[in-house]
């Protein structure tokens, strides 16, 4: 997404009123939902490669070789024929180092764009409405890094 176009939407979340300016609770209750079911792209940078190839104690080419493929110009992660998502094995097995687009969701500008796309996500991730109040900076410093990170 353009630079111009982000800048735009982060003002707009800014300063406009929106649904979660309130605030949302979020706790990840592990149930696999987004990392497995309809296959689908975890766009994985450079950096990731390395930091995860490293958690991993693998190469980063035999890394690169085993699980990912190449996708808008950097990476994504292979899935099982299921849709699975390679590393979900019960939970995330490289939960410290996921890549950015795991570690924002459930806060994707996607779900959040509008109310309705949000009461969508509220159906698909029993973790929202749970522990931590993730109070309006907070979801703004995450919609910005996914805009930043995971889109063109
Ligand atoms: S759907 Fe929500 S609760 Fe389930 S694993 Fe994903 S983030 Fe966690």
């Amino acid at each position: 997404m353009r630079q111009l176009i982000k800048r735009e939407i982060m003002e707009q979340f800014q300063n406009r009123p929106y649904f979660f300016d309130t605030g949302i609770r979020f706790e990840c209750r592990q149930c696999g939902t987004c990392c497995t079911g309809e296959p689908g792209s975890v766009l994985v940078s450079a950096e990731e490669v390395s930091a995860i190839s490293a958690f991993l104690k693998i190469e980063v080419w035999a890394f690169i070789e085993r699980y990912l493929y190449p996708f808008r110009g950097s990476f994504s992660i292979r899935e099982h024929p299921d849709g699975r998502c390679l590393f979900y094995e019960n939970g995330c097995t490289i939960y410290p180092v996921r890549p950015t687009q795991c570690k924002t969701y459930p806060f994707w500008f996607n779900n959040m764009r509008s109310k309705d796309r949000w009461i969508k996500t509220t159906r698909e991730c029993p973790g929202i409405g749970q522990g931590r109040l993730f109070i309006k900076e907070d979801l703004l410093d995450l919609l910005e890094t996914e805009l930043s990170e995971t889109n063109e």
